[in-house]
């Protein structure tokens, strides 16, 4: 029978991906989001509730309607440098919310749980790559809102059967191959969108000395003095999921299990800017600037855990896969902040 599942968030960047994923395989899919960051439009002509995790009811009322029987839960906020000036929106949203979501499906009896972390619950790990058992220690409010749910998870399985799996994601990059569902927010904050809106600034004929680009610190302890992330393609990171939900219903036993996300491989700052200039034939200017705050110098995964028990592989390793794709979406989405600049 064709499972109910309900992705909150899902009219934000991943989540809509990860609806459009799922019904091409075959899953019946509610969108849950109240549109604070997501756009509508991206949700396609999937069934979407606009509402929010806190709002128990509604949400209750959603599970019941629609015969929900997994949550794969992407509302959340997730910017580093906001979440350091605004950590009461980050514990609000990201654990209360997700607290009271968790709640809400226990009362309903959905005890299927995907749930999106991140590399950020690392903090600044000693080795690298990172593996799921490196000590998690977040130097941002977003990484810690994020580690709180995975330990709500750990007492949730033991305690009221709860089913999760905690998917720690490296960086997300990318947009759909063929450039038909995208990447959109506002507002942006991500190195590979910003890279690529000079990009088309410069194209459109600005002048590069005006440009707004900057880099994040150039004095790390890294290759190149820039940081280092580890790029995830969006598709492969839900394909991901796709593995993940399969899990939750194959192995029905309660419990908690973390995986890592990511492709092993770690670019620079610097070098996200020299390929994007390869790929889009535009030399992108930039502008150095002080550190980020909350930024660690280095994240790179080791995802073998997930190979090895998820059957999951990534099928773009380079992150020029994702510039490309990135580059088709936005050279056919021109967005509002580049046409006014
Ligand atoms: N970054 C940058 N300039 C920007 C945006 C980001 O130098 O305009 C750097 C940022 O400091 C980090 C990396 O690019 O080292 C990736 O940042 P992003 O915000 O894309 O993702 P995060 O790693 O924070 O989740």
């Amino acid at each position: 029978m064709t499972k109910s599942i309900l992705v909150t968030g899902g009219a934000g960047y991943i989540g809509s991906h990860m609806t459009r994923m799922l019904k091409a395989d075959g899953y019946n899919v509610v969108v849950y989001d109240n549109l604070s960051r997501g756009n509508a439009d991206a949700v396609l002509d999937t069934t979407l509730v606009e509402g929010d995790i806190r709002d128990d009811a509604l949400l209750g009322k959603t599970l019941e309607d629609h015969g929900i029987e997994a949550v794969m839960h992407f509302a959340a906020l997730a910017y580093v440098g906001e979440s350091v000036t605004e950590p009461d929106m980050y514990y609000d949203n990201n654990v209360i919310g997700t607290f009271r979501l968790l709640n809400t499906m226990r009362r309903h009896h959905v005890n299927r749980f995907v749930f999106s972390s991140t590399c950020a619950t690392y903090g600044e790990p000693d080795t690298l790559p990172i593996t799921e058992d490196t000590r998690q220690n977040p130097i941002n409010p977003y990484g810690h809102s994020k580690l709180m749910v995975e330990q709500i998870l750990m007492d949730y399985a033991v305690a009221y059967q709860l089913r999760s799996i905690a998917l720690r994601y490296f960086n997300a990059a990318g947009c759909a191959e063929d450039g038909s569902l995208g990447e959109r927010h506002d507002p942006e904050t991500h190195l590979l969108p910003l890279v690529l809106f000079e990009a088309l600034r410069i194209k459109a004929g600005g002048d590069p000395a005006d440009t707004k680009l900057c880099i994040f610190g150039d004095d790390f302890d890294t290759r190149d003095g820039t940081c280092v992330r580890d790029y995830i393609h969006v598709t492969d990171l839900c394909r991901a999921h796709i593995h993940a939900l399969e899990r939750l219903f194959e192995t029905p036993e309660a419990g908690a299990e973390q995986f890592n996300l990511g492709v092993n491989r770690g670019v620079t700052v610097l070098e996200v800017i020299q390929a994007c200039s390869r790929i889009t034939g535009v030399d992108i200017p930039y502008k150095m600037a002080p550190r980020r705050a909350g930024d660690p110098p280095e994240l790179v995964s080791d995802a073998t855990k997930a190979m090895d028990i998820l059957g999951w592989q990534p099928r773009f390793h380079d992150i020029d896969n994702s510039i490309e794709h990135a580059w088709k979406w936005f050279s056919t989405h021109v967005p509002d902040a580049v046409k006014a600049s």
